[in-house]
């Protein structure tokens, strides 16, 4: 074993740690569990432990369905809420790869090992990739039944205190929450529009923070329903008020800690590097949406008028581009803001395809147009022409189309999980195309 395997084990001991959550992502990025005593610590990071990938959405064939899971040290954490200090019987978890048993390879289908894939690259270039995302979310009050229902239980607005944040103890538990799993929490406000919250953790390498949205969107619901609401990370829940975005920051650091992303001397302090990598991601914006954005609410929120990007552009100022330069307080803190993926997407798969995209973009040198300063949510057709602004997917079926056409953000996801995906999301698409809304009803069934 490992230093930090043996320290691992000796922690379960200590804590009286009977129970471990092997944990893993699906592609469409939901977070599985395979529990099993703690008595098997030792073998899980030895050997692995054995499951039957069969049932997994997009995972594998029934016919090569032997996974085995490798836990990662670095990621054990102790279950707050399954643990009692002094007593038998607490919980852990521990985030793992995946390894084909009949290769002993990483598991192409592993969304974990394609994030990896794409920090392996950055590493031969000579960067380290730091990512923080911004997941925000809504809470809503549930029914007599425990389900979730579309009703807020405060009438907060942005960044507004007690007594109408009511929902503000709720956010303080989330936070002890988090912080008991070892979040570093940087900032936490009422968001926008009625129920909505966000909670901002530091930034880290950009697998931990991948790691770590899942880990916090399970510490948020689980934390909220001890509160009787439902959180939700749906992007637009409520139609016409703001929708649930998670903007996500990302620099790169050269091996010897500089920020790559930094120039001093530069009118927006970006380094040219910050600026090829933004080039790359607006160049396969179309196709990233798919991923970054990936169900069919997703479009509901990337409309004009709700602090959402719509518009392949880049600002230092403005919401209304794909991606903001944020003030940097100190050349450590350049970094770009990418502000169309939303909390319903996988995260090792989004951060894969961005970084991808980034780099090529660095690889190829390409060149970054001019910021935007104005508002392009008031921009008509002409002038977007005349900027040369194009616009985002307007439904998932337009994503996934632009996917299916982009070599490097199918390369990035690679074939096994390019295929499953977008095999899962047209049936998604279609199931939604065929079905008849609320809303055409209303306009509808007493007009015609
Ligand atoms: N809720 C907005 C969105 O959909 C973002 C608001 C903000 O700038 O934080 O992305
Ligand atoms: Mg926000
Ligand atoms: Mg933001």
């Amino acid at each position: 074993l490992s230093a930090v395997e043996q320290d691992v084990i000796d922690e379960i001991d200590e804590k009286g740690i009977d129970f471990l959550r092997l944990q893993f992502t699906d592609i469409l990025g939901t977070v599985k569990n395979v529990s099993v005593p703690a008595t098997q610590a030792e073998k899980a990071f030895t050997e692995g432990i054995y499951f039957d990938g069969s049932s997994i959405d997009g995972f594998v064939r029934i016919q090569e369905s032997d996974m085995r899971l490798k836990p990662d040290p670095e990621t054990f954490s102790v279950l707050p809420w399954r643990t009692r200090e002094g007593e038998d019987g607490g919980a852990a978890r521990l985030i793992c790869d995946v390894i084909n048993t009949s290769t002993g390879e990483p598991f192409e289908g592993d969304p974990r090992g394609i994030l990896k894939d794409a920090l392996d690259r950055a590493a031969e270039m000579g960067y380290e990739v730091n990512a923080a995302p911004e997941p925000e979310f809504f809470l809503f009050e549930e029914d007599e039944d425990g389900r979730a229902t579309t009703k807020t239980n405060d009438a907060g607005g942005y960044f507004d205190l007690a007594p109408k944040d009511l929902a503000s103890d709720v956010r303080r538990d989330i936070i002890y929450g988090l912080e008991d799993m070892g979040f570093e929490i940087e900032a936490s406000h009422h968001e926008v529009a009625e129920g909505q919250h966000e909670i901002n953790f530091e930034y880290d390498d950009a697998l931990t923070t991948a790691d770590n949205v899942g880990t916090f969107r399970t510490v948020v619901r689980a934390i909220a329903a001890q509160h009787d609401l439902h959180a939700t990370f749906m992007p637009k829940p409520i139609p016409r008020i703001n929708g649930s975005g998670m903007h996500t920051h990302i620099s790169l650091f050269t091996e010897d800690g500089e920020n790559a992303f930094h120039d001093d001397d530069d009118e927006f302090d970006l380094s040219e590097e910050a600026k090829q990598f933004t080039a790359g991601i607006l160049e396969h914006a179309e196709a990233l949406a798919a991923v970054t954005n990936p169900t069919v609410n997703s479009y509901k929120r990337l409309v004009p008028g709700y602090e959402a990007p719509v518009y392949v552009a880049w600002s230092d100022r403005n919401r209304s581009a794909l991606i903001r330069k944020p003030a940097a307080r100190v050349p450590a803190a350049s970094r770009i803001e990418a502000r169309f993926p939303d909390p319903s997407c996988n995260p090792y798969l989004a951060f894969a395809v961005l970084i991808h995209a980034g780099l090529d973009g660095i690889e190829q040198g390409l060149e970054c147009d001019d910021p935007v300063r104005e508002n392009i949510y008031e921009f008509d057709e002409a002038k977007r022409e005349e900027y040369g602004i194009t616009t985002l997917p307007s439904n998932l079926g337009e994503a996934i189309d632009a996917l299916e056409e982009d070599e490097l953000v199918k390369e990035a996801l690679g074939d096994h999980v390019a295929e499953k995906f977008v095999e899962a999301k047209t049936a998604e698409y279609d199931d939604y195309r065929v079905d008849v809304s609320d809303w055409e009803l209303d306009r509808y069934l007493e007009k015609f």
